[in-house]
């Protein structure tokens, strides 16, 4: 087989032609701005894209901005994201980081990364999320799916996302990051599924370690 970063580059080219677009195209969260992505992201956590979209129009609707969220009252931003679970801890977490963003920042969501892990419930995943669909910039989260391809693909070997996140960008381009991964998700979702991928049908199998793997 060939070495592992043709591999990779291989694995970044057919998802590419698979799912076509930036990672601003690729991402299916409803945004109009940096500060509401980043809000929206964190509202991902243990649900869907679709779950956040459905409560983000009222949500955004009511605190457009990180004015407005830093004065929320808690409770309010409670009810409006209940249905995306774990309600308290996002609340706490989105009032936190708005009132941080305006404090520290004048009120505009930063762009670096050690700057965005600052933010309150925002590790470096969503910090990705936010500088490569919002801003253009790198940025390549590396969430379940991406774990779970890359480790059978071959093409990552380490276990923690921080480790895995540095193989990938050691051998992608950085302007291909934030799509890789966001590639990388809608491949786990639709075929390479965590309990029974679909290697008859995957447009990597000849590519991957694990193909064959799975009875
Ligand atoms: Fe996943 Fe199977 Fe495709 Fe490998 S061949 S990436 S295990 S679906």
């Amino acid at each position: 087989m060939e070495d592992r970063a043709t591999r990779t580059l291989e694995v970044d080219a057919r998802l590419a032609e698979l799912y076509p677009g930036s990672a601003a195209q690729l991402c299916a969260l409803a945004f109009e701005t940096p500060f509401q992505l980043l809000v929206a992201t964190v509202l991902s956590a243990q649900t869907t894209d679709a779950m956040v979209n459905l409560v983000t129009p009222q949500l955004f609707a009511r605190f457009p901005d990180a004015e407005a969220l830093a004065r929320a009252d808690v409770e309010e931003v409670e009810a409006l994201i209940r249905p995306t679970g774990f309600y308290h801890t996002k609340a706490r977490h989105l009032v936190g980081l708005a009132q941080a963003i305006v404090d520290s920042f004048g009120g505009e969501v930063p762009q670096a990364l050690d700057a965005l892990v600052t933010l309150p419930g925002v590790g470096r995943k969503t910090a990705n999320v936010v500088r490569s669909v919002a801003f253009g910039q790198p940025g390549l989260p590396v969430d379940t799916h991406v774990t779970r391809v890359s480790r059978r693909l071959g093409i990552a070997r380490a276990t923690s996302a921080d480790a895995i996140e540095a193989e990938l960008c050691a051998v992608l381009p950085s302007d291909h990051w934030g799509a890789f991964s966001l590639r990388m998700i809608l491949h786990g979702r639709e075929t390479c599924t965590a309990r029974r991928p679909l290697c008859s049908a995957c447009v990597l199998a000849d590519l991957c370690e694990a193909r064959g793997g799975f009875g």
